[in-house]
């Protein structure tokens, strides 16, 4: 039996065929071209690390790779501040660090004067180690500030003498060769695992007594650990070099 189709059915249903068999010709898979090299195996290690590409600056042992690390008092697998700021005998510029610190369990002081340290990225760009359990202070000078420049996102220290962490992605600012800034500084800080600093832009070196303001220095540069008179614990403190983040991609052939 024949089955009799309306002229203006076919015509539509033969318009239907056609892209259909258009889009078919046409699909595939989209490849980049980009001729990306393979990314590295690497072991993660532990909970807490280190990976295996890091580099440990202090495994609870000795504080062999800082400058002046003998006048850290180490006892127990941590190290404890002592006489002066104390920073790595290598330099680095866009990194990946790993710290955990322990402010004081017994409380003493007030505001600034609790559980003082922090983590100067190239010895000039202070992230705030402090106790701010329950501890009122200015805002861009409690723990996990860019000190004098930027609040944490959230408060999310730990009680007084519990072990917290710091896992830092920086990004080292650029200089042009007359020493203009060409692109600041970047950091994105987890504290205890949570999102507290976002590709913040650092404006410049910490200081307590001036606005932050960029002066050129080298691409790499120690880190640094300080001294501010409290006895704040450190342990597992590693760090892995990261290539620039604004190189570009491999040149497609
Ligand atoms: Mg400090």
């Amino acid at each position: 039996m024949r089955v009799l189709i309306p002229r203006h059915a076919a015509a539509l249903l033969g318009a239907v065929l056609v892209l259909s068999l258009t889009s078919v010709l046409s699909a595939g898979e989209y490849i980049s071209g980009i001729p990306w090299p393979e990314p590295k195996v690497v072991d993660p290690g532990p909970a807490g690390g280190p990976p295996s590409d890091a580099i440990v600056l202090f495994d609870g042992h000795d504080l062999s790779q800082w400058v002046d690390g003998q006048d850290w008092k180490v006892e127990d697998g941590y190290a404890i501040p002592a006489k002066h700021d104390i920073h790595t005998k290598r330099a680095f510029g866009d990194c990946q660090l790993h710290v955990e610190w322990a402010t004081p369990e017994k409380v003493v002081g007030h505001s600034q004067e609790r559980g003082n340290s922090g983590v100067f990225m190239m010895s000039i760009y202070e992230i705030q180690i402090l106790d701010s359990y329950d501890n009122k202070t200015y805002f861009d000078g409690q723990a996990a500030s860019i000190y004098k420049q930027r609040p944490p996102l959230v408060n999310v220290c730990r009680k007084p003498g519990e072990w917290q962490t710091y896992d830092i992605v920086f990004e080292a600012p650029r200089f042009d060769k007359s020493g203009k800034l060409k692109r600041p500084a970047f950091v994105t800080i987890l504290q205890n695992g949570v999102l507290v600093q976002n590709h913040t832009q650092i404006l410049g070196a910490s200081a307590w007594d001036k606005p932050p303001q960029y002066t050129a220095h080298a691409a790499k540069m120690p880190v640094q650990l300080q001294f501010h008179g409290n006895p704040v614990r450190f342990r597992n403190i590693w760090i892995r070099e990261l290539p620039k983040s604004d190189a570009p991609p491999p040149k497609k052939k």
